[in-house]
């Protein structure tokens, strides 16, 4: 199995790069995100708890999130690999994710940052939200609660896969096929 993590601040293009490795690597894709946005949009019991974190900015607890990603991992036994998109974003979260992949005999191959700085975060992320309906991409102030709540929670989650030398970090500036080239380089790689 290839596990990989996707990583980086809010509208670095995580979601946008994972749909092209998907297909290249033949990995299944998890988005907490998304996971949690369907939830919400089916207002099931889970969702109504993500909610008004989402709306915030803040974080959902990590037993809630632990939970649903087990879940969706557990759902896909014939998976060849999965690319983990959103998830790990605290340390609790990575030693959960390790826990559950050395339950399946395997473990994460690298984790892959794409590093995009806070102003054009906030540049893309507004820009986004003007079609996406998503309401925390539609406020300033909660965009960059959300890169504050990444730098002080998410990146640590970096440092901790670099111990182990799993840690690896490309620019997310220029077109989507450069960056997609730079992934495939650095997934080549590992
Ligand atoms: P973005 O990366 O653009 O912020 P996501 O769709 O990944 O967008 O996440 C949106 C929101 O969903 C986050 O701000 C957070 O509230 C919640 N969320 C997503 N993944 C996690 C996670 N792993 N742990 C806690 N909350 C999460």
């Amino acid at each position: 199995m290839t596990n990989l993590i996707l990583f980086g601040p809010p509208g670095s293009g995580k979601g946008t790069q994972a749909a092209k490795l998907i297909d290249k690597y033949n990995l299944v894709h998890i988005s907490t995100g998304d996971l949690f946005r369907y939830e919400m949009g089916n207002n099931t019991p889970l969702g109504l708890q993500a909610k008004a974190f989402m709306a915030e900015g803040r974080l959902v607890p990590d037993e809630v999130t632990i939970g649903m990603l087990r879940n969706k991992v557990e759902a896909h036994p014939e998976a060849q690999g999965f690319i983990f998109d959103g998830f790990p974003r605290t340390i609790p979260q990575a030693e959960a994710l390790d826990s559950l992949l050395a339950e399946m005999n395997t473990d994460i191959a690298g984790l892959i940052a794409l590093e995009v700085d806070d102003e054009e975060i906030v540049v893309r992320v507004l820009n986004r939200g003007k079609s996406s309906g998503r309401p925390d991409d539609n406020d300033e102030a909660i965009i960059r609660k959300r890169i504050t709540v990444y730098k002080q929670e998410t990146t640590p989650v970096f440092d901790y896969y670099a111990e182990h030398g799993k840690s690896h970090s490309i620019p997310g500036v220029g077109s989507i096929h450069d960056i997609f080239e730079r992934l495939c380089m650095t997934i080549d790689q590992l």
